[in-house]
């Protein structure tokens, strides 16, 4: 048990998650790993949504509403964390869902599946069932996409990526957008739009932003993902980590 007046409480709670993802098949001991890599990059940020990543994710909801064919890309760390959020944020857009694995196994394929089924998904795409397309620039079964998700996209949210996937995805000309909290990874700096904050914020800010700029004419949605400015964004958040911890310094 965590105890509740733990100052890492919350942190604390995440990390159990992923461990108990992780006992249950769903996480790959990678997926460990990379959690532990996005908590050091919390820790520095506050572990609080920042001014600009509220930006980033006003500018992602635009781009989502005005994609002809968006699809949300799940991995281990997504399922164990937000499965819920992820099929809410499908339904509030009418967008697909596809499983998308660095360590693709077909048992964990099918825990992932379970789990947004659980979660109330209707359809997931990603499994061995699906038609295959084959990304350009990827070797081996990380190539592999379904066809009718992440192949024919023209806008990918992809939380968490890997940044040679992230690459071949910019690469094939779709739009992509990023949850990472890292701002230098290379998938942060290869993204459209990076939303820097942890998964388990930016999704229900996702989803919010969704529901206020529904309705809102496209011209305006056009004008708000034009005004992003996704180094610039990024920059803001580097700002935040230097100044947070630089402040107190005298030199
Ligand atoms: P890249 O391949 O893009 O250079 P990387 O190799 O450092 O990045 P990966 O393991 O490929 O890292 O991807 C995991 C990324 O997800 C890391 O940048 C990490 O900071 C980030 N991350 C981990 N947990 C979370 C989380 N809960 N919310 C947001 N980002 C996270
Ligand atoms: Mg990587």
């Amino acid at each position: 048990m965590i105890p509740k007046d733990h100052p890492r409480y919350e942190s604390l709670l995440l990390r159990a998650r992923v461990v108990e993802a992780y006992k249950k098949g769903i996480l790959a001991d990678s997926g460990l790993i990379a959690h532990g890599r996005g908590e050091a990059f919390d820790y520095l940020l506050g572990e609080k949504t920042t001014r600009n990543a509220r930006k980033a994710v006003k500018a992602a909801a635009a781009a989502l509403i005005l994609a002809k064919n968006p699809v949300l890309s799940v991995n281990g760390n997504t399922a164990a964390l937000v499965p819920k959020d992820i099929v809410k944020l499908a339904k509030v857009l009418d967008s697909k869902i596809e499983i998308n694995l660095f360590y693709r196994t077909p048992g964990r394929v099918k825990l992932i599946e379970e789990v947004l089924k659980d979660g109330g998904a209707d359809n997931v795409l990603g499994t061995d069932r699906d038609e295959k397309g084959m990304i350009q620039g990827l070797e081996g079964p990380r190539a592999s996409a379904s066809r009718d998700g992440v192949y024919m996209a023209d806008l990918v949210l992809v939380p968490l990526e890997d940044g040679d996937r992230a690459e071949a995805l910019v690469k094939l000309g779709k739009l992509l957008i990023t949850i990472d909290l890292n701002p230098l990874s290379r998938t942060a700096q290869a993204a459209s739009i990076t939303i820097v904050d942890n998964i388990v914020r930016a999704i229900p800010n996702l989803i919010e932003a969704v529901k206020e700029l529904e309705g809102t004419d496209p011209s305006t949605l056009h004008a708000i993902v034009k005004d992003f400015n996704n180094q610039e964004n990024i920059g803001q958040s580097l700002k935040k980590i230097s100044k947070k911890h630089t402040g107190g310094l005298k030199s």
